[in-house]
């Protein structure tokens, strides 16, 4: 297991982290995100997107569960951005249809609240962990099984 860890103190550098970040994710990778409300989650993903070349504007999904963005690269060909704040109850997770988007071989997946979906999560997922630590400062922590 390896872990990393990092201190931003702006949105924008949030947003240059999660860049850097996506120079070294594969296809088939799944990224639970984890965080209290405004912890920055959706800014690192912003950052991720952008690094995968992504030129639209990422916001979280808020009437759906799962935006999908077109990637145009060799490899990785979609970025889930999975947010499940709305989830009302865990009891049917099964009809909403995630994990056809998380077995996609081709995307790499990203997943805000993912204590939500605790059970569609694969043995391999991968964490993430924002953290505020006071008005401008977050603790960002990388954590990696592998
Ligand atoms: P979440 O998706 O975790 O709810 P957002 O990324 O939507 O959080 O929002 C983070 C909020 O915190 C934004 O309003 C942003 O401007 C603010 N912020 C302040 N400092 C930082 C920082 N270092 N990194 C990320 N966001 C920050
Ligand atoms: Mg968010």
């Amino acid at each position: 297991m390896t872990e990393k860890q990092y201190l931003t103190n702006s949105e924008e550098e949030t947003r240059s982290l999660g860049k850097k970040f996506a120079k070294n994710l594969h296809p088939g990778d799944i990224f639970a995100i984890w965080g209290d409300l405004g912890a920055g989650k959706t800014t690192f993903i912003q950052g991720i997107a952008a690094g995968l070349g992504y030129k639209k504007r990422v916001l979280s999904p808020t009437f759906i569960f799962v935006r999908p963005y077109n990637i145009d690269s060799e490899k990785i060909k979609t970025l889930n951005h999975i947010d499940m704040y709305r989830i009302e109850k865990s009891g049917d997770l099964k009809s909403l249809g995630i994990e056809e988007f998380l077995n996609d071989p081709q995307a790499v997946s990203v997943i805000e609240w993912p204590e939500r979906i605790n059970k569609l999560l694969p043995e391999s997922t991968k964490r993430i962990y924002l953290e505020k630590v006071d008005e401008n400062t977050r603790k960002i922590k990388l954590i990696s099984t592998l």
